[in-house]
């Protein structure tokens, strides 16, 4: 087509719109196949008692092997699955691959996953049975679980977001704020929510020992969770000095590539295996932790 205009001259036509929604219509084809196919993959992040240094839990992120792009990140294509509607089969597959792995990594000492939600997935009044449905097939504690949601997931819609969370929390499910401090949060909301953990955003931790003003969020975000008896955590841990301004600031849990990168279940095991059977003495202080 030559660029055309349309009835009231306001509309240029313009090809890329079509070849972007082209391309759109054909990722959501393929993601769909991805599913079948088997091409979507868990991969797990630990996170560490940063105070005794044992592995406390893992995050569970999502990865797709796609057969000619290779290891496609989430941010390709969670963007795009939440505007389609798709991130809700995809938060339920997450959420069995990690049904399915809770006895063999409680054995290894990790007894919470943490999964991410979606915008999406809150707005579902039938999560919480869908979760259930999901840990019975596999015999799994909602204990087990915690879940993620960003502070823009719980505004956009606070009374429902409310509803489901509280529906989550009666059946033991743990919830956590995911990328604490970036959202427009409100206070309010997280007094009256029935959330157990904080997660301050890599954007303050990841160079929080050269910028004071970082060292300073991270601070008071520390003191906030404590003062309303969360734990809280800092993800993007990459690497030792922070770790050690962490400990001394009290911070409950860490994660992050200066303990280890988002792995696959085999090798996520291995490395708890490792990780265990040669804790680092001192935590916090530790200056070499593989
Ligand atoms: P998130 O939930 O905040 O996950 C943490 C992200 O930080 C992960 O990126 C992780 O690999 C990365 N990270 C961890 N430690 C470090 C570090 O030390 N340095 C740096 N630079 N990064 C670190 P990833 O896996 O690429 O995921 C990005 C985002 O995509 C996640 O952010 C989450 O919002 C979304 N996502 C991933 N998997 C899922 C999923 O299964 N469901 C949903 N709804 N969202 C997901
Ligand atoms: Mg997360
Ligand atoms: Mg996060
Ligand atoms: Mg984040």
């Amino acid at each position: 087509y030559a660029a055309k205009r349309r009835t009231a001259g306001a509309q240029v036509y313009d090809p890329a719109v079509d070849t972007a929604s082209a391309l759109n219509l054909s990722l959501l084809s393929e993601l769909r196949r991805a599913v079948d196919n088997h091409e979507l993959r868990l991969y797990l992040q630990p996170k560490i008692a940063i105070q005794t240094g044992s592995v406390c839990g893992a995050e569970a992120l999502v990865r797709w092997q796609h057969p000619t792009r290779g290891l496609v990140p989430p941010m390709q294509f969670i963007p795009f699955a939440e505007q389609t509607g798709f991130i809700r089969q995809l938060t339920l597959w997450m959420f069995e691959q990690a049904a399915a792995q809770q006895v063999a990594l409680a054995v290894l000492g990790v007894r919470r996953v943490s999964v991410n939600l979606s915008t999406r997935d809150l707005l579902d009044l039938e999560l919480p049975e869908k979760l259930d449905a999901i840990l019975r097939r596999h015999r799994a504690l909602a204990d087990g679980f915690c879940l993620e949601i960003t502070e823009s997931a719980i505004m956009d819609d606070p009374q429902r977001a409310e509803s489901t969370l509280n529906r989550l929390a009666e059946r033991g499910y743990k919830l956590s704020i995911d990328d604490f401090g970036t959202g427009y949060s409100s206070l309010a909301y997280l007094k009256k929510l029935p959330v157990n953990e904080l997660k301050i955003d890599k954007s303050f931790v990841m160079a929080m020992e050269k910028d004071a003003g970082d060292a300073k969020i991270v601070r008071s975000t520390i003191d906030l969770a404590h003062n309303l008896g969360l734990t809280v955590v800092a993800e993007g841990v990459e690497n030792a000095a922070v770790l050690a301004l962490l400990h001394e600031l009290q911070c409950d849990e860490g994660q992050g590539y200066h303990m280890s990168k988002p792995l696959p279940i085999d090798d996520f095991c291995d490395w708890v295996a490792r990780w265990q059977a040669r804790p680092p003495a001192a935590p916090g202080l530790a200056t070499e932790l593989r």
